[in-house]
């Protein structure tokens, strides 16, 4: 593991609960990410994994304890800070969601142009850029329904990067994808790793996590039940839960 113990947190999460009416979902969350650190949240379906990332960039919010990003309270947020805050938190979901009537540089540029991040010029010429980091530099001008599950994902992910986001969030990006797709997508997630991003991914995808993390936190009924580099989560740990749920997946 990156020695990173001088590098200051980018987000901390501290004794974070969050409840759907009486169903706590999240129990008493803690946990922090250091600038370039690769963490990976595994754990079983309905663990609480998709609502602790939506706490962090306030997709969810009247929840208990606190969320800081880069030191400023995420829940405190104005409107426009929030707005801010989604920018340099990237979001990329199972499901890619990318707009059908737009092209893939449509797609890319939309949000950038919108939201005055960049002119129109730059905002073409970055994501050329970013096709071509994700492998689709051909693919400029289709329409998403043209592409494979595996590429429209690899889109979601070069849009979510057009933001220039400190932080990428990903919420099983390769869950619905048929198998041959996921290796493309896991590869582009790889590199960026490589080029220093800031990454918190769930996943089920063992291999990769086991491969990627700097930390893995192991969620279990809504609290982090055990967590720590990826060698002692997958080889050392003596915890029974961590065990028991990792012979289900593995
Ligand atoms: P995971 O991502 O680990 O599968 P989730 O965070 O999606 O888990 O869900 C954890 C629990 O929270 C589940 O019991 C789920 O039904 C519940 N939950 C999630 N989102 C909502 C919501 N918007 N309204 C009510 N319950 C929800
Ligand atoms: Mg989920």
């Amino acid at each position: 593991m990156a020695e990173l113990s001088g590098e200051k947190n980018i987000i901390e999460v501290n004794g974070l609960k969050k409840a759907f009416g009486a169903n706590v979902v999240l129990k008493d969350v803690s946990f922090e990410v250091k600038k370039s650190e690769k963490v990976v949240l595994i754990g079983a379906s309905g663990s609480g994994k998709s609502t602790l990332l939506r706490c962090l960039n306030r997709l969810e919010d009247d929840y208990e304890g606190s969320v800081l990003f880069e030191g400023e309270n995420v829940n405190g947020a104005s409107k426009e800070k929030l707005r801010l805050l989604r920018q340099k938190m990237g979001m990329v979901f199972q499901q890619f969601n990318l707009f059908p009537h737009k092209t893939v540089l449509e797609n890319i540029t939309f949000s950038p142009i919108k939201l005055k991040i960049a002119n129109s010029q730059a905002a073409i010429a970055h994501a050329h850029e970013l096709l071509e980091q994700v492998g689709l530099s051909e693919k400029a001008d289709a329409y998403p329904q043209s592409l494979s599950g595996g590429q429209q994902q690899r889109v979601a992910i070069a849009r979510a990067l057009a933001m220039k986001p400190e932080v990428m969030l990903f919420d099983e990006p390769t869950s619905a994808l048929d198998p041959e797709m996921v290796g493309d997508v896991l590869d582009v997630m790889e590199s960026l790793a490589q080029k220093g991003m800031t990454m918190i991914i769930v996943t089920h995808e063992m291999s990769f996590a086991q491969n990627i993390a700097d930390k893995v936190l192991f969620m279990d009924d809504g609290l982090i039940a055990d967590s720590g580099t990826a060698e002692y989560i997958f080889k050392e740990t003596n915890n029974t839960r961590t065990r028991s749920f990792l012979s289900k997946v593995m």
